[in-house]
């Protein structure tokens, strides 16, 4: 859309107007009426709706933070880094609780390039000598108020803290601009597999990201939603909130178990032919608290 023509008139006009409209119901408008293009809604309707999300709505919980020990090796998180791809690991000391330190990774080369120039310090340098502060939230925090922090500390990871003061997860700006901007792939993230896999036997490995009508396409199964356009946000929405793995959901005599789940989002299910056929959700842990440790 061109400056002239399209968002800015219509940003100025939007919060120019008095009609007792909602911005939200504004710009839902807009986007019915052509002014707006669809993912341009979608942005603005998230930058809106950030003030109403906490840390703990869109963090990576502990359980799949990747860190390491205090008494750890350099080298021992050089292989972390290289196997994970995440280039900021959380150094703790005794346990995931209590997290002392952040080792970058751009902090690792002046070691790497000193030992390569054989100038490497005896005994070898220690994690402690190179990690760098954390920056703790509460879990609680406002995701809004967490970009302004970002922004004024210029760190762009954070430890976020439950009620007694124990690690309850990461967030980092890149899950931040993710709630504006949908998912985000950087180089290291794995290349993006095909969406439908079929495994055999009218049995499909599902990615959450599936659209609906690829699904439909590529194994048959129509879903709609008036709300949702993919396999995961389907299975969130029957759910009331996001499925955690090993959950079973029985659709139109399909059967989807969740294979991978994190916090945020439904990564991979199996489909496979409902043998009981039953339309009903099956929810073997419903009881159990979605904010449970699994540590
Ligand atoms: P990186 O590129 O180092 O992974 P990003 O800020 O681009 O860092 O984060 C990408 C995703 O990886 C985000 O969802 C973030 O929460 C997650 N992430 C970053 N560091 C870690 C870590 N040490 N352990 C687990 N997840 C992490």
């Amino acid at each position: 859309m061109d400056e002239e023509s399209g968002l800015w008139p219509f940003l100025s006009r939007l919060f120019g107007a008095k009609n007792g409209h909602t911005i939200e119901k504004r710009i839902e408008e807009a986007a019915q009426e052509g002014e707006l293009k669809a993912d341009e809604m979608v942005m603005l309707l998230n930058v809106l709706r950030l003030g109403r999300k906490q840390v703990f709505d869109i963090m990576i919980p502990r359980t799949d933070i990747v860190c390491a020990e205090i008494d750890d090796t350099l080298s021992e998180v050089m292989q972390k880094i290289v196997a994970s791809g995440h280039s900021r690991i959380p150094i703790y000391k005794e346990n995931r609780d209590n997290i002392v330190g952040i080792l970058y990774a751009k902090d690792l080369l002046k070691v790497l390039s000193d030992e390569a120039d054989g100038l490497c310090a005896e005994p070898p340098p220690t994690l402690q000598e190179f990690m760098r502060e954390p920056f703790f939230v509460p879990e609680t925090k406002n995701v809004k108020e967490l970009i302004q922090e970002f922004r004024s500390r210029k760190v762009h990871l954070a430890i976020a803290l439950d009620e007694y003061a124990g690690t309850s997860g990461l967030v980092t700006l890149e899950d931040l601009l993710e709630e504006i901007v949908g998912e985000i792939e950087d180089e290291y993230d794995a290349p993006r597999p095909e969406d439908v896999q079929p495994l055999g036997d009218r049995r499909y490995l599902v990615s959450g990201r599936t659209m609906l009508e690829d699904l439909a396409r590529d194994a048959g199964l129509e879903l709609e939603s008036e709300q949702v356009e993919t396999v995961g946000g389907y299975l969130s929405e029957l759910a009331g909130r996001v499925p955690r793995q090993g959950e079973v959901f029985h659709v139109q005599g399909w059967r989807f178990e969740v294979k991978e789940a994190d916090a945020k989002q439904v990564r991979t299910t199996i489909l496979s032919p409902d043998d009981g056929a039953a339309a009903i959700l099956s929810l073997p842990r419903l009881a159990d608290s979605p904010r449970q440790r699994n540590d």
